[in-house]
């Protein structure tokens, strides 16, 4: 049977730094920080296969488990002289969670797990502290209730059972603190808890440890599926599959008097990303204190002045440099001071806003601390659109500055700006989100404010500092955030938020800046990013701009590594122009219907419809009857007509289109899409839209109207569309052909550079419809040329969105230079949900059924549409080995979809503009993951330093080297 439980500690660590899948990010860290010699207080971790193992028996501890976990207790004990239970040097643990990504405070921990009516009297004589001894059993109780009893308050806007009972005793003596009360009152407040306990649960609370330990374990495994986690994860998309790990911990104390202390610290500014000690501590405290944002602590470097802590202040300076270099990333860390001596309880990565990370990447990468493929590894593609986030307009901020509309200044704890309806709670944050921006406003943040959180633009608290869970969870999501802003006063019952002698209502505009700390009575107006401002407005220089820079860095080693060709969907000039500024190397889709709707152009179009059907019925006569031409065309004079005319009036206003796009994007190569739609979403719907129509085409209305009926389609999106429309009317592609050749050429002559079309014929389902808009292009292109006396290259090819051309692109590939993946119809035809209505049901599906993860429309499916591309790549290159592939679907800018694709060995992603930077970092990644995988580095050997290069990496560097020379075939 696979081991259940890894000790770690000085001299007995079983588990390191490299199992992050099995023990967890913290178990892994613990262990890895034991082997590298910080002071980490000796436990073990329970592994998450146990957890994966205990779903899977109906939430049942495998049998065998308590034993394992006696055994490692029993080392323990050994290791430290100190006996779980016993009388007269007790052993305290915290039970704590740990899943492969850490998911700050979504999870359960119990602290001061041990401590009965005996220990504690044991600990009191011990530590020659009563105060401190029933103060660490109070904690204990009211955790162990909360989390294993399930005793909790009713809702957000009440309190917990157990803080009314704390409150009374203090409001008794009219102290402000918890750590105010005297012994006796923590005595009588530790009688009333056990009361509340036997009374909601009929049963006295437990006294025996293992007793304790067991319902703590299973607590926390139980954890992972409560609905703040489950939540979590869908945001994150971290599988359920993974479990969590429980580490079981022998307790240090933080609150043993005034030289003892506890904090959670970054090794650089986690919101700037500045190369500062950042963090914060509390004198006399245990950990979740900092965490739950209950106390505003001290920053970290007060310490260097805190009586009997000073010492140890210039002891977590060198930790903080040491676990850098050990651990090659920047570190959030926790640690407790137990009477002057320094434990480390926690390291990980630490989380960062995208400001920080591009920062941290660039300076650590060029101090030689991170390797540069922990850069690219380390990166939230998903983030990265934080940092096109807006920022206040200047003169609207200073406006308000002089109205004297700055109400307070907190800390700040995620940069941005932001200006929205003020709510109160969480359920109104989500319920008013949907009519505009939010900005939730709490005393302090619990997870139960996690959708809150999730729907508000901001978030500002008035206790917490700058780690607390409003912090760390807004950072996270890239929300603007503002904490420990102490001075305001929330009101829940009467929804006024005041400060001094200002006040804003629920309901009315606020605005924060979470780089600045500033809250604001009243709308700002926002403006654009630094980084919006050199790349796309160009009112800022690049060198003007540090966040440019560092962004810059993080690009170009990202363009080293990535396989994945990188280009935007867009269909005007200036989208084509903002791609290009973001690093997109092509277009990837062109939706030339999009340029129909332009001015009024899409007056010809709907000329051409309304006849369109008459024509093709003249057509067919005329196939029929060659012998009665004159006949027909005197019968049929008047659509004949429309439909040529409109025709050749979208002519030069197509041509004009696409040497705009050729213009924009040089010789870079600019995929046109050929008319996709339904006729009918072209059409006028209401009366009055039909009668302006039939006035400007002087055609009766019944004529029009009569029309727009006929094409009416019950299901459009199976209908007639795609190469269909080109198919009936072949005259819409050689006119869509003919614009783009003349185009091209225009282009060529004037700029002397040659445009690179690739046409691309869409919703093909038969080799057919393929080989016959193939032979009217290239006819039309030799026309074209013949007459301009010039030959461009071009290429022709098509998407593949339906099922039947996956499966047989063996044989379209014959007529195809190029497949470019159409996953959103490929995704509504292979599973059969409509596009447009799946929305109806997909959030059922996903959120309450569980049958998909994720909405596949937004993130690939990647077993069933997946394995219909895997059969299109595998067809189209045994037919034609060099083809082109690509994927144009909206998943070309989803982080997970692009993985799956550099997997399949795509040449390209397109995505929409402002994606591009996202999709880059997020191929980077991908390929880097690829190449560490495929090198299998020693657990480790990925933690080196990247002064310690180790032998891996530099065989992965020599791997880059040559994935750029594919890349560079590929992209061709
Ligand atoms: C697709 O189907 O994935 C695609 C890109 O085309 P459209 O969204 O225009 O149908
Ligand atoms: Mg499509």
């Amino acid at each position: 049977m696979a081991k259940r439980v890894y000790l770690f500690g000085k001299g007995i660590t079983e588990g390191n730094g490299g199992q992050r899948n099995l023990l967890g990010g913290k178990g892994a860290g613990l262990a890895e920080m034991a082997k590298r010699g910080f002071n980490v207080p000796p436990g073990f971790t329970i592994t998450t296969e146990v957890c994966t193992a205990y779903y899977a028996n109906k939430r049942k501890m495998p049998a065998g488990l308590n034993e394992d976990v006696k055994k490692a207790v029993a080392t323990i004990e050994k290791h430290t002289g100190k006996q779980f239970g016993g009388h007269k040097n007790p052993l305290l643990v915290a039970v704590r969670s740990g899943a492969r990504e850490s998911m700050p405070g979504m999870m359960d921990t119990i602290l001061n797990l041990g401590l009965n009516d005996t220990t504690v009297e044991v600990l009191k004589a011990k530590s020659n502290n009563g105060r401190f001894a029933y103060d660490s059993y109070r904690r204990f109780i009211q955790m162990y209730s909360g989390v294993v009893l399930h005793i909790e308050r009713a809702n957000e806007n009440q309190h917990d059972p157990f803080e009314v009972i704390i409150e009374e005793a203090r409001n008794k003596r009219g102290f402000k603190h918890d750590n105010q009360l005297p012994e006796e009152d923590l005595k009588s407040i530790i009688e009333k808890f056990k009361k509340l306990v036997l009374e909601k649960t009929g049963k006295p609370f437990p006294s025996d440890p293992y007793k304790q330990l067991e319902g703590a374990i299973g607590a926390v495994f139980a954890s992972w599926m409560n609905d703040r986690a489950i939540l979590y994860r869908r945001k994150y998309k971290i599988p359920e599959e993974w479990g969590t790990a429980v580490n079981v911990q022998s307790m240090v104390f933080g609150n043993m008097g005034d030289s003892s202390g506890t904090g959670v610290a970054f090794t650089r500014n986690p919101a700037t990303g500045e190369n500062e000690f950042y963090g914060e501590f509390l004198v006399n405290a245990q950990g979740e204190d900092v965490v739950a944002g209950i106390r505003t602590p001290l920053k970290i470097s007060a310490m260097a002045t805190t009586p009997n802590l000073e010492h140890c202040y210039k002891e977590l300076c060198d930790v903080r440099k040491h676990l850098e270099k050990e651990f090659g990333d920047m570190q959030d860390f926790e640690f407790t001071i137990e009477n002057a001596k320094l434990y480390m309880l926690q390291t990980r990565n630490g989380k960062r806003t995208a400001r920080a990370y591009v920062k941290i990447a660039r300076d650590m990468v060029n101090q030689k601390l991170m390797t540069p493929e922990h850069a690219i590894e380390s990166a939230d593609p998903e983030a990265l659109e934080q940092l096109l986030a807006p920022v206040f307009q200047k003169e609207s901020y200073q406006k308000a500055i002089n109205a004297n509309l700055l109400i307070t200044k907190g800390l700040p704890a995620g940069p941005g700006a932001a200006t929205g309806t003020l709510a109160f709670t969480a359920e109104k944050a989500e319920r008013w989100a949907t009519h505009g921006p939010v900005v939730l406003a709490r005393v302090e943040t619990s997870p139960e404010d996690l959708r809150g959180m999730l729907a508000a633009k901001g978030i500002v608290t008035a206790k917490g500092g700058v780690s607390s869970h409003a912090a760390v969870v807004a950072r996270q999501m890239g929300k603007v955030c503002v904490v420990g802003a102490s001075e305001i006063d929330i009101n829940y019952n009467t929804g006024v938020l005041t400060c001094g002698d200002k006040s804003i209502k629920e309901g009315e505009f606020i605005s924060i800046n979470g780089s600045t700390g500033e809250v604001l009575n009243g709308k700002i107006d926002t403006a654009p990013s630094e980084l919006i401002q050199v790349l796309i407005d160009k009112t800022m220089a690049p060198k003007d701009s540090e966040l440019f820079t560092e962004y810059d860095f993080v690009m170009k080693l990202a363009d080293k590594y990535r396989k994945l060709g990188i280009r935007t969907n867009a269909d005007q000039p200036e989208q084509a122009i903002n791609a290009v500024a973001f690093g997109a190397e092509g277009i990837g889709l062109c939706r030339t219907e999009h340029m129909f709707f332009k001015g009024d152009r899409i007056d010809y179009v709907r000329e051409m419809i309304i006849f369109a059907a008459e024509y093709a019925e003249y057509k067919s006569k005329l196939a029929q009857r060659p012998g009665d031409a004159v006949l027909l065309e005197n019968e049929y004079h008047i659509p004949i007509m429309h439909f040529k005319q409109a025709l050749e009036k979208l002519l030069p206003i197509q041509q004009e289109d696409f040497e705009g796009l050729f213009n924009a994007m040089g010789e870079r190569p600019v995929t046109v899409r050929y008319l996709d739609p339904p006729l009918h979403e072209f059409l006028p719907q209401n009366k009055d839209q039909i009668e302006d129509l039939s006035r400007k085409l002087n055609v009766p209305f019944e004529r029009v109207s009569q029309t727009v009926h006929s094409l009416h389609e019950s299901n459009p999106m199976l209908g007639h569309r795609g190469c269909r429309l080109g198919i009936v009317y072949p005259e819409i592609s050689e006119m869509q052909s003919r614009a783009l050749f003349r185009a091209a050429l225009a282009v060529a002559a004037k700029n002397k550079k040659s445009p690179k079309p690739e046409i691309m014929i869409p919703l093909v389902g038969f080799e057919r419809e393929l080989e016959l808009q193939l032979e009217l292009v290239n006819r039309v292109a030799k026309e074209e040329f013949a007459a301009a006396k010039r030959v461009l290259e071009y290429k022709v090819g098509t998407m593949i969105e339906i099922p039947r051309a996956a499966i047989l692109a063996e044989q379209i590939a014959k007529h195809a230079q190029f497949f470019s993946f159409g996953t959103n119809d490929l995704t509504q035809t292979t599973l059969g949900m409509s596009r447009d209505d799946a929305g109806h049901f997909l959030p059922f599906y996903e959120k309450e059924a569980g049958i998909v993860k994720s909405n596949p429309f937004a993130t690939l499916d990647q077993i069933g549409v997946g394995k219909l591309m895997e059969i299109a790549v595998q067809g189209g290159r045994k037919t034609r080995p060099d083809i082109k592939l690509g994927i144009c679907g909206e998943h070309g800018g989803d982080p997970a979809s692009i993985e799956f694709c550099n997997g399949l060995g795509l040449s390209y992603v397109s995505c929409s503009p402002f994606r591009v930077p996202v999709a880059r970092i997020a191929a980077a990644k991908s390929a880097v993951k690829e190449m560490l995988a495929a090198t299998a580095t020693k657990p480790t050997a990925k933690k080196a330093t990247a002064k310690k290069a180790t032998k891996a990496v530099k065989s992965v560097k020599a791997k880059v080297k040559v994935k750029k020379t594919v890349k560079n075939v590929r992209k061709k």
